[in-house]
């Protein structure tokens, strides 16, 4: 049985936040024309790769999931399950953004099989999740993480932001102490990444917001590190920390080279060595899929040369490359090839070199896709 991972895209949100550049809708108008959709879409991949395959995670993404009503997640999980062979002990993630749920409705979530939730809380400061646009306050983020431990959920995540516009080191810092006192197990963070296409763009256009520099980023990615890893969480990722292993499955499968189908606008998949994408606008992803079972409007099947490329990329930035099963894999001499390159980033502390595993330092993490460019394939 060939372990897959499975995400369900639903783009539903309350408002659309200043910096985000994911596909969401402003409007619960097609809430049940979408589901229906998202059924057709189901059952047309199922028919071609239900066979032999364990899903071993689910993931329910957005937009906002945690807006939906629970019977209609519910109706999603249960579609799967007839569909594919879902492994008892999979993982089912739930993105959730505190001031969308509470503790009743996070307990229907548990009830209907969600085990993982992790929640958007970007910041705790009450300025900056005022210049984000966030709709929760401080005091809402930290009552969602209990109300989940509350209703049974001992697999939460958090997903925090650094590098915001004025953040200093010590509001950063304070953002990550008050993280690590909470009930979770895992804290994903990233850097404030301003994308074309959205407000925060225009208003550092327009010179009313202004970014800061790249080395302050370094910065304040090197203090998250030191201060996670000091405090109980490893890094298993470039952005991801877990206490106790509980590292996320789904991703893990990204990151792993397992294949993953995803469902719903503007999803991506990756099955035996092909990669397609689906429409980003709802009207387009719904009238596909009404006359063809699938809202496909792209594909690659990846050269020889590109999965290597891609393995090598991911296995580095998260569990390390095995060298072993990198020969397995691809055969080859990618090592000899690279062999003075990686030689020189080991003395320079950038990467470690133990029982043929290569894992980056956290000052390669750092720097990780400058390094990662440098290398031939
Ligand atoms: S809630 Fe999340 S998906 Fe929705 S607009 Fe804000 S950042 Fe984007």
């Amino acid at each position: 049985m060939k372990e897959t991972a499975i995400y369900i895209h639903i783009p539903f949100c309350d408002h659309k936040c200043i910096y985000c550049d994911f596909y969401s809708i402003v409007s619960y108008e097609n809430v049940s024309s979408y589901l229906i959709a998202l059924k057709k879409e189901i059952n047309f991949f199922a028919e071609k790769y239900s066979a032999e395959r364990k899903i071993i995670s689910i993931f329910f993404g957005g937009g906002t999931p945690s807006f939906m009503e629970p019977e209609y997640i519910a109706e999603i999980i249960l579609h799967l399950k007839k569909n594919f062979i879902v492994d008892d002990n999979a993982e089912i993630t739930l993105e959730t953004n505190p001031g969308t749920v509470n503790r009743e409705k996070l307990l229907a979530f548990r009830k209907i099989g969600i085990n993982r939730i992790s929640i958007g809380i970007q910041s705790f400061d009450e300025d900056e999740l005022k210049f984000l646009t966030r709709i929760h306050d401080s005091e809402t983020a930290i009552k969602t993480v209990y109300d989940a431990a509350d209703s049974g959920f001992d697999n939460i995540s958090i997903d925090l932001i650094f590098n915001l516009p004025k953040q200093t080191k010590e509001i950063w810092r304070s953002n990550l102490k008050q993280a690590i006192q909470l009930p979770i197990k895992h804290i994903s963070t990233y850097s404030l990444i301003l994308e074309h296409g959205t407000i925060l763009n225009k208003m550092v256009l327009d010179g009313k917001v202004k970014m800061q520099s790249e080395d302050y980023d370094a910065d304040l990615y090197e203090l998250t590190i030191d201060f996670l890893t000091q405090n109980g969480f490893d890094q298993y990722e470039v952005s991801n920390f877990a206490r106790n292993g509980k590292e996320c499955i789904h991703n893990n499968a990204y990151w792993h080279y397992k294949d993953y189908i995803s469902f719903g606008t503007s999803a991506h998949s990756f099955v035996n060595g092909k990669r397609w994408w689906n429409y980003s606008a709802l009207n387009f992803y719904n009238s596909a899929v009404e006359s063809k079972r699938n809202a496909v409007v792209g594909e690659e099947v990846l050269s020889e040369n590109e999965m290597l490329d891609e393995y090598v990329m991911l296995a580095l930035r998260s569990k390390g490359l095995d060298l072993m099963e990198l020969n397995n894999l691809f055969g080859g001499n990618w090592f000899e090839q690279n062999k003075n390159f990686l030689n020189q980033l080991e003395e320079e502390n950038f990467l470690t070199s133990k029982n043929n595993l290569l894992s980056f330092t956290p000052k390669g993490y750092a720097i990780c896709d400058e390094i990662l460019i440098k290398l031939e394939s």
